[in-house]
């Protein structure tokens, strides 16, 4: 099958498509239908050198330009990606599965919207100046060099640009390698990055399975490692980076909690509730997966989640109506199963959902189990999937150190009325993002990222900055030099 905009190779290195069939294949496949799109390759030895030295070389000359003239090509590159997003959406639809009702609006323009953000802030990335009496100081805030960006399969665009964007804002060169399962997106940036007048070599994308970006890691040409998985991988990735000390960002996974208290507004926190878990079929890392609700709302909340849920269109993807699609895979179809399976047998109360839609493509139900309790399996594992499970609670010191009780800490939500108390249990609350009476949002200009397990160094907003350059101090004497010797 020919797509529209498909990439023509399974690499982008230096400025140009680059293939070599040698490398083991890698079968994209359409998860709605289970069709083979695309057939790659895993990049060979011979393709990560390329992609290393070609990265290394353009690095130099990138830094330096002035921080206008790298923003330039930045923004530029986010027009291009807005004037062809119908284009690209259908892309990250034939590589995800997600339908087209979110990737025309939460995909290639988030990709857009850290390109145009980072191109804007690229100009002002300066040091300080230290006064030391008549000595003084300066900082320089100068890149670290090549970048690994290594990404999840879940938002393919949306990860290739808020890497990318600020690690070339900084002066840096990337290479980036998508997961295995959703490999066509991140080359269709590379392509448009070079069309928007970045020189060759400066944005590489290199297709593979974990060795290769594992060999990646352990490069010691590589001097920052970004990754967007689990916490699993992170925790590996993490280990063999520090081999060379390199710079990491890890954005990994979660097990959130989302706080519904009685006062809440009930239509509110079910919308909240339902982006929390069934946006992109559940697949979505700062999900909010564990929803305590409080016992006097318990009820009514099932009630009107059950009544919405029973709603939803699932469907055929490329049909702007559908608002549910595919898992990404059959094995991450099977995974789910599985974690659904262990909740019923955990004795977990099934509310809706909890099977396998048959037919073509990884099609599941959203499911919703209640009466789940703190050590299930279901409560404690991150399922990454549409399977939400509610807990009761009945006070608001219970419920925080309920929530608190895991070794991950990407986000947390709450839902209240009373003020006060909203930002009492943000406050507690052990995650690196927050949300009040709301759940999801991730506008580049706030910082994103989580704590404990769940990873380290944010992404977007001007703290990306930091995660992507680092400080040089010049120390200037204005007298002699006062010497004992
Ligand atoms: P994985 O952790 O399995 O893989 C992530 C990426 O790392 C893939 O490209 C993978 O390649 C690569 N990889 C695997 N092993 C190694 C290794 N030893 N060295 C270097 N690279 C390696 O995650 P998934 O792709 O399955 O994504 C789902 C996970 O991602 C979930 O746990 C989710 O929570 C997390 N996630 C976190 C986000 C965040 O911002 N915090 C956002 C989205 C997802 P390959 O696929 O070829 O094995």
């Amino acid at each position: 099958m020919m797509l529209k905009c498909q990439p023509t190779a399974s690499h982008f290195i230096d400025g140009q498509y680059v293939e070599d069939t040698d490398g083991k294949l890698i079968e994209c496949i359409y998860p709605a239908t289970g069709e083979i799109i695309a057939k790659l390759h895993s990049a060979t030895p011979k393709i990560i050198e390329m992609a290393l030295s070609s990265a290394k070389l353009a690095q130099k000359s990138w830094a330096k330009l002035s921080g206008t003239e790298r923003g330039r090509v930045l923004r530029k590159a986010s027009d291009l990606i807005r004037e062809r997003n119908h284009e690209l959406s259908i892309l990250e639809t034939y590589d995800t599965g997600k339908p087209l009702q979110e990737t025309l609006y939460v995909d290639a323009t988030s990709g857009a919207d850290a390109l145009e953000y980072f191109g804007g802030l690229s100009g002002s990335i300066t040091g300080e100046h230290i006064p030391l009496g008549e000595d003084w100081a300066y900082t320089k805030r100068i890149p670290i060099g090549v970048c690994l960006g290594i990404g999840a399969w879940n938002y393919p665009t949306q990860i290739a640009c808020w890497k990318g964007a600020p690690a070339l804002a900084c002066g840096n060169s990337m290479i980036f390698k998508p997961s295995e399962m959703t490999p066509l997106c991140a080359l269709k940036v590379a392509e448009i990055l070079i069309e928007a007048g970045a020189p060759k070599g400066i944005y590489n994308v290199i297709q593979g399975y974990g060795d290769v970006g594992a060999s990646l890691v352990s490069d010691r040409r590589v001097n920052k490692v970004s990754l967007t998985g689990s916490a699993e991988t992170g925790k590996k990735v993490y280990a063999s980076a520090a081999a060379s000390m390199k710079h990491v960002t890890m954005e990994l996974g979660g097990k959130s909690p989302l706080i519904i208290f009685d006062d809440a507004d009930i239509e509110n926190a079910v919308g909240g509730a339902m982006l929390a878990n069934m946006y992109s079929t559940g697949q979505v890392c700062s999900n909010g997966t564990r929803v305590f609700v409080q016992s006097g709302i318990k009820k009514a909340f099932l009630k009107r989640f059950a009544e919405r849920a029973a709603k939803i269109k699932i469907g055929d993807p490329m049909n702007e109506e559908t608002q549910f699609g595919p898992m990404v895979s059959e094995k991450q179809r099977d995974i789910v199963m599985k974690y659904i399976a262990k909740g019923k047998a955990e004795g977990a109360t099934l509310i809706c959902g909890g099977n396998i839609i048959e037919g073509d493509g990884w099609f599941i139900e959203p499911t919703v189990f209640s009466d789940v309790t703190d050590n299930m399996t279901i409560a404690k594992e991150e399922i990454f999937g549409p399977v939400m499970s509610v807990f009761e609670f009945d006070n608001e010191n219970e419920v925080i150190a309920r929530a608190n009780n895991t070794n991950l800490g990407l986000a947390g939500g709450v839902f209240t009325n009373d003020i006060k108390r909203a930002h009492r249990v943000v406050d507690e609350l052990e995650a690196g993002t927050c949300f009040i009476n709301s759940y999801n949002d991730a506008p580049v200009e706030a910082p994103f990222g989580g704590v404990k397990d769940s990873g380290v160094g944010r992404e977007n907003s001007k703290a990306a900055i930091e995660h992507y350059s680092q400080l040089k101090t010049v120390y200037v004497r204005m007298g002699n030099v006062d010497s004992p010797y």
